[in-house]
């Protein structure tokens, strides 16, 4: 069961913002989860997604100032960032989190803040 996610190789500059982390980045793609299986990482099979080292991996892009955010399909963001909100004039009221989810682990920035 189980798909395998789509990948694309690039070639970056070695010097780039990008090309500094490319490491962490091989890393972060090969632990993120099948389309189909979101909270499968295909290699971390006693850990549910977003697994430790794909956390660790995402800290490393995003220390060398990179968009997280880029790096990660958009079907996987609600899932790490939780569903976009709805146009909503109601204050969200504080509730339970329905998931044991780990703490967050990286604030998303507000473009502008
Ligand atoms: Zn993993």
């Amino acid at each position: 069961m189980g798909g395998i996610r789509e990948v694309v190789a690039v070639i970056v500059a070695a010097d780039s913002a990008t090309g500094r982390v490319v490491k962490a980045i091989d890393e972060l793609t090969a632990h993120l989860p099948p389309p189909d299986e979101p909270w499968a990482c295909p290699l971390c099979s006693t850990e549910s997604w977003p697994c430790s080292r794909f956390n660790a991996a995402a800290h490393q892009v995003m220390t060398a100032g990179l968009q997280i955010r880029d790096w990660i399909p958009n079907d996987l963001h609600a899932r790490l960032w939780g569903k976009p909100k709805p146009r909503s004039p109601a204050p969200p009221a504080p509730r339970p989190q329905a998931a044991p989810q780990s703490e967050t682990w990286f604030d998303e920035e507000s473009p502008d803040g």
